[in-house]
């Protein structure tokens, strides 16, 4: 992990975002919320940090990490508790839940903030009955004591693959409006999603009005606006993350199967093409630690990976220039996929640069 580059990457996301007038929440989970990429997030001017998982919200409180904490995920009911003694923030869609939080900061003595998820079609967490959303705003306003309603927020691009067209956001910003309307003052957030919200800051057409995006991918990888996109992110950083794999075999093979094919390691048959002997190179890793083959990108591009079992990587090597040897390192690219993967392997070692 090379943190300078880690570092530069959240103060340019940072810095775009403030010229817009949006703060922005610094997303851990895809580093499974490892603490030094954290610190990165609170040096490169993040206004909050953010997770799914509180175990990662915990272990930045114990490091000392210094900005309001954010839960991302809606809370299961039986974790409220620590919600509100970890979390300064989390989004919600659910009554019952917020009920649970406010009893739970009522018993801590403190105020919990909540922001309320409207549920735009992207069909994964949120109100989808936008008069619900504004009664339940004017509830917890009026009635929970003990849990502020900071504001409205969405989420698109997850499960309905639904992008954050400004229309989209601009239907968030109706929803914000009708929310200040019911409790009579105006909210301190409204967020706007997270990464692929932030295409309108690079286009300049993010709604008035969005004033908080919650961003991982972007200042992680900075790949998938590039990738799918086709936006040009420079000057960000694409190579903050390297994984390195050590050579264990060095052989001359064929290319297809020798025996009667039935099914791989996980039960499948995948296609085998026959292009004679071929050198092949393993490496010391698998899906166990990364997940699918295809979400690792050799940095020599003449390498190509055949494919994997649990803990086995198996590369051609034929057309590549590098002959490598027992005991030599090859660099990939992550994607989102497998860097979440990498990061929670205990088999892999974390070094930071
Ligand atoms: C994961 C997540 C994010 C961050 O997503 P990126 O695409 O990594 O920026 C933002 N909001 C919610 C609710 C999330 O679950």
């Amino acid at each position: 992990m090379d943190l300078h580059k880690l570092r530069e990457n959240v103060s340019y996301v940072v810095e775009k975002c403030k010229e817009e007038g949006i703060s922005v929440s610094g997303v851990i989970k895809g580093v499974n919320g490892d603490l030094k990429c954290a610190g990165m997030f609170a040096e490169g001017g993040c206004r909050y940090i953010a997770s799914s998982r509180l175990e990662q919200i915990q272990d930045c409180r114990e490091a000392g990490i210094d900005l309001p904490m954010m839960l991302i995920r809606i809370p299961m009911k039986s974790e409220t508790e620590d919600v509100v003694r970890l979390a300064d923030y989390s989004l919600n869609s659910e009554p019952e839940v917020l009920r649970a939080l406010n009893e739970a900061a009522e018993r801590q003595e403190k105020i919990h903030r909540v922001i309320l998820m409207a549920d735009l079609g992207d069909l994964r967490e949120g109100f989808w009955d936008k008069e619900d959303l504004v009664n339940t705003a004017l509830w917890v306003e009026r009635e929970l004591d003990h849990l502020e309603l900071s504001g409205v927020g969405t989420n698109v691009g997850c499960y309905g693959s639904v992008q954050p067209t400004e229309e989209k956001l601009q239907e968030l910003v109706r929803n914000a409006g009708n929310v200040e309307r019911a409790i009579g003052r105006p909210l301190e957030i409204v967020s706007g999603g997270a990464t692929s919200s932030f295409m309108r800051i690079m286009d300049g057409n993010i709604p008035d009005g969005i004033n908080h995006l919650r961003i991982g991918e972007q200042i992680l990888l900075a790949r998938d606006l590039d990738v799918f996109y086709g936006y040009d992110v420079r000057p960000m950083h694409q190579d903050v993350f390297t994984f390195e794999g050590e050579v264990i075999e060095v052989k001359n093979k064929p290319s297809y199967p020798v025996g009667e094919i039935g099914v791989d390691a996980f039960g499948r048959t995948p296609h085998y093409e026959d292009k004679g002997i071929r050198t092949k190179v393993l490496i010391a890793c698998g899906k166990v630690d990364y997940g699918d083959p295809a979400d690792l990108f050799p940095r020599d591009s003449d390498i190509v990976i055949l494919g994997a079992s649990s803990d086995h990587t198996i590369l051609d090597v034929t057309d590549c220039s590098c002959q490598p040897k027992i005991g030599d390192i090859l660099d990939f690219d992550v994607d989102y996929a497998s860097l979440v993967y990498l990061t929670s392997s205990r088999s892999v070692q974390i070094q930071y640069v």
